[in-house]
């Protein structure tokens, strides 16, 4: 059962929203900034005893303006505890970084713009298939931790593909890290067979491979793994080390193995601790060594990379290679009634932005 109750201090411009789903409160104060015209919503928990039941609603006469800026949240109590959520609601002009550098501030937009088309590449082409008139609907937190972001709701509508996508993410007690899930509870990007993964306890994919860098014409060869330095690496099949710690100033401490009757060669970067030495035989699923921060890299995570052993340019994603086989997780009846509220929420923070 939702409750909305809205509350507009005069002079403060302060709209306070109590939102009660169940276990989940959490009261959303709106302060609407004269000078930049962006509206900041602020939450503060709330007890069940002190619901706010009044309701007296009057509009500034900016308010119309404020329409299309982005919307800042501060969300405590529930899932979201303590930590400040924006939404964003845009429509793709000649380009998705474009639309999102003409509403959010410019140290933020770019990063945004790619986690936003990171997210979608697991679902179309980014180069082709974003178009002009598509649709985006995005609650978004800012991480303590410098210009880090994280998409909490993203939803999508593609004028070209004729579909929407919904991605919610979602963490039970259970999951290390939480993921992104369907309307209906499907796990939305897929996960690598614990067999063959070369890191299995990791909070989010960073990049893929193809993915462009500025200032780098080719693209990303592997796929990132963000994990906390001292995750075990294992290797994704069995093979023979060929190389490890060769040119460490770029990357890292680094092993490469090959596995000559998969046709490919497979390497792991930036590593903290390398456990293995060339001439070495590993089995699948061997653990080789603990992820790290090494080399020319900006943040602990695993790039994983394999190439294929002939065509010395051709690389693989991972996701895509037939050896490595893949699932997905759903969320399960015991979980089933937070998940829903959690989506509620969010459909509850995107109404109200
Ligand atoms: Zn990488």
């Amino acid at each position: 059962m939702m409750l909305f109750v809205l509350i507009l201090g005069v002079n403060a411009g302060l709209i306070a929203f109590n939102i009660s789903l169940g276990q989940i409160e959490a009261k959303i104060g709106f302060r609407a900034d004269q000078g930049t015209g962006a509206r900041k919503f602020t939450y503060l928990p709330v007890q069940s005893s002190q619901k706010v039941r009044e309701a007296r609603i009057s509009r500034s006469p900016d308010e119309e303006s404020l329409a299309s800026t982005p919307d800042t949240f501060r969300l405590s109590g529930g899932y979201l505890e303590g930590k400040e959520v924006r939404t964003l609601h845009l429509t793709v002009q000649s380009s998705l970084t474009f639309s999102v550098c003409r509403i959010v501030s410019e140290d933020q937009c770019r990063g945004l713009a790619v986690r936003i088309a990171r997210q979608l590449s697991w679902f179309l082409d980014v180069d082709r298939e974003i178009r002009k008139g598509d649709k985006v609907a995005l609650i978004y937190q800012s991480l303590p931790a410098g210009p880090e972001l994280k998409i909490l709701k993203l939803d999508y509508v593609s004028g070209f593909l004729h579909k929407t996508l919904a991605m919610n993410f979602f963490k039970t007690a259970e999951m290390n890290y939480g993921s992104y899930f369907d309307n209906r509870g499907n796990e939305m990007i897929s996960r690598l067979d614990s067999r063959s993964s070369p890191i299995r306890n990791y909070s989010e994919i960073t990049a893929l491979p193809g993915e462009h860098r500025r200032g780098s014409g080719t693209g990303h060869a592997g796929t990132d793994f963000k994990a906390e330095v001292g995750t075990p690496v294992y290797s994704s099949f069995a093979g023979r080390v060929t190389r490890a710690n060769w040119n460490t100033k770029r990357n890292g401490y680094c092993i490469e193995i090959d596995h000559p009757d998969k046709g490919v060669k497979t390497l792991y970067l930036h590593l903290d601790r390398v456990l293995v030495r060339p001439g070495q035989w590993v089995g699948q699923g061997m653990q080789i060594g603990l992820s790290g921060n090494t080399g020319r890299s900006y943040a602990p995570h695993l790039h994983y990379e394999i190439k294929s052993r002939d065509r010395k340019k051709t690389v693989y994603n991972p996701f895509l290679f037939k050896y490595h086989k893949k699932y997905s997780r759903t969320i399960s009846n015991r979980h089933r009634k937070e998940f829903d509220k959690v989506i509620r929420l969010y459909d509850s923070l995107l109404t109200a932005g």
